[in-house]
């Protein structure tokens, strides 16, 4: 498997094909694992929280969830990873027909929509549960009993950053098989509640421009694209062994 490390993570760089091929055979190994869709953000909270970079690094497959990885990959590396985002990915799960799912994360009636969608649209895809995203503690260990319970292939958490991946991690202590994704904001595409950018925006990587412009309040969110801008400078800096501190 073709794997590109920047800054201590192993980046896939995979197609379609040949990930439906590792997919195969991770199923057959009936064991629990998870995949991690890795973007600029987490990338630099992470950095202050090692639990969660070693959870990260212990992800059975980590994929570039966007330009900014990918971008910061071809300059440290000169190579570009395939972008794989949460919503491609979960579209050609579903695509299959011939898995089966547990949703968990969004607004309750945004998952009764993208449930319906998905039985509509989908109908080899079983889906053996889900439920929406906003739930107590009391709630979370009825949902993660739901999941044991059913076995599902796919565990599929739109709770976003970072509570899919705190819900993940409490997966990781309780399943023994199946495949968990932290999928954001995908359920809210698959309802319909929200759109995709348009293929070409897509196509040359500016989806967060369309989604900041449908959602302003995003921009808020930017507030750590400087820290990683800076990361990816200081990694390529020391790669041209130029260093802003005195040699010893
Ligand atoms: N969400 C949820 N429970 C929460 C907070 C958020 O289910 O307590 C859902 C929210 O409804 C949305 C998704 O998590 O469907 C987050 O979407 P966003 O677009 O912010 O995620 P991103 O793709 O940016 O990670």
């Amino acid at each position: 498997m073709n794997k590109i490390k920047i800054l201590g993570y192993e980046i896939m760089d995979i197609d379609y094909k040949k990930l439906f091929q590792e997919i195969e055979c991770l199923l057959q190994k009936k064991r629990f694992f998870y995949f991690v869709t890795l973007n600029p953000e987490i990338v630099v909270v992470a950095r202050e929280a090692q639990e969660l970079a070693d959870y990260i690094k212990k992800a059975q497959m980590i994929f570039a969830d966007g330009i900014g990885i990918v971008l910061g990959s071809k300059l440290l590396t000169g190579k570009a990873p395939q972008k794989i985002t949460g919503i491609d990915l979960v579209e050609k799960l579903l695509h299959k027909q011939k898995y089966s799912f547990y949703l968990v994360g969004a607004k309750p009636h945004v998952m009764e929509k993208a449930a319906q969608k998905i039985k509509e649209k989908y109908p080899g895809s079983e889906l053996k549960g889900y439920h929406h995203g906003y739930y107590d503690l009391k709630g979370e260990q009825a949902i993660i009993k739901d999941i044991k319970k059913t076995r599902p292939d796919f565990i599929l958490v739109g709770l976003g950053f970072p509570n899919q991946d705190m819900f993940i991690r409490k997966l990781i202590k309780t399943l023994n098989q199946g495949i968990a994704i932290g999928i954001g904001g995908s359920l809210d595409i698959i309802s319909g509640t929200k759109k995709r950018a348009p293929f070409l925006l897509r196509k040359i990587g500016v989806e967060w421009l369309y989604r900041a412009f449908k959602e302003p309040k995003r921009i808020l969110r930017w507030y750590f694209l400087q820290s990683y801008v800076w990361l990816i400078l200081k990694e390529w800096f020391k790669k041209l062994k130029i260093t802003f501190y005195p040699q010893r």
